[in-house]
C-alpha cells in the first residue's frame, strides 16, 4: 500500500457548512488527524491526535454515503497527508463541490484546479504568524477564500495591511474575516472595516450560534 492510499482521520460527518461563502449549507465533512500549527485559539484540538488510519476508498465511500452535493477537506491540516490530493480529485469526479480548509502554512500547488480551497491565514493573535507560505498566494484563484481569524485590533491592521501588500482583492472577490469568539466583537470589526471600506466580507461562525460557543470548527 502506498502513502496516498490511506489516511488517518478523526471523523467524518454530516451537518451545514458554519463558514465561507457556502455557510448553511449541507456539507459532508472529512476532518483528518494532525496539524503542524498550534493557534492559540484553535478550536478543534482533539483533531491533533488519535483517530483511525483507513483506506482512501473507505474515506471516499462513507464521505459519498453522506450525499451531500458539497463534501469539505479540514483538520486539523488535511494537506499533511498525501491521500487527500488523490481523494480530493476523486470526489471531484463523483460530481462533488469539494472544499479544503487550510492553515496557509501547507503548499496548495497540487490541490486540484476544481476544488475550493479556503484559507485561513494567521495574523499574529494566532501565535503562528510565522508560518504565513507567501508563495500559496500565486496558487489563489476567484473560486477560492482567504479567511482571517481575528482576535484584536493588532489583528485587525495585520489584516488590512496583508490585503494591500498581496494586493489579495485582484487573486479573489472571497476575502472573509471573523473574530476569535469571546476575544473582539464583531460589531468593533464592522465599524473598523466600514471606517476602512475595505471589500471585506464579515462571517459568524454560524456552528458556534446553533450549537454554542465550545462547538467544533469546520
Ligand atoms: S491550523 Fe487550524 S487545526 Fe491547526 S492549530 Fe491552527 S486552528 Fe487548530
Amino acid at each position: 500500500m502506498s502513502r496516498e492510499d490511506s489516511l488517518v482521520i478523526h471523523e467524518i460527518y454530516t451537518s451545514i457548512q458554519g463558514e465561507s461563502t457556502f455557510a448553511g449549507l449541507p456539507c459532508t465533512f472529512v476532518r483528518t488527524t494532525g496539524c503542524d500549527l498550534r493557534c492559540v485559539w484553535c478550536d478543534t484540538p482533539q483533531a491533533f491526535q488519535g483517530g483511525s488510519r483507513m483506506t482512501r476508498a473507505e474515506v471516499l465511500e462513507r464521505a459519498l454515503a453522506g450525499n451531500t452535493p458539497l463534501v469539505e477537506l479540514t483538520g486539523g491540516e488535511p494537506l499533511l497527508q498525501p491521500g487527500v490530493f488523490p481523494l480530493m480529485r476523486e470526489l471531484c469526479d463523483a460530481g462533488r463541490t469539494v472544499l479544503v480548509e487550510t492553515s496557509g502554512a501547507a503548499d496548495v500547488s497540487f490541490v486540484d484546479a476544481r476544488v475550493h480551497k479556503i484559507m485561513d491565514l494567521k495574523p499574529p493573535g494566532s501565535g503562528e504568524e510565522g508560518r504565513n507560505r507567501w508563495s500559496n498566494m500565486l496558487s489563489i484563484t476567484p473560486r477560492d477564500e482567504i479567511k482571517f481569524v481575528l482576535a484584536d485590533r493588532r489583528d485587525y491592521e495585520w489584516m488590512r495591511e496583508a490585503i494591500a501588500r498581496h494586493a489579495l482583492v485582484r487573486r479573489t472577490p472571497n476575502l472573509l474575516a471573523s473574530t476569535v469568539f469571546g476575544a473582539l466583537a464583531t460589531r468593533d470589526l464592522v465599524a473598523w472595516i466600514l471606517e476602512d471600506a475595505l471589500p471585506v466580507r464579515v462571517q459568524l461562525q454560524m456552528h458556534k450560534y446553533i450549537w454554542g460557543k465550545d462547538a467544533v470548527g469546520v
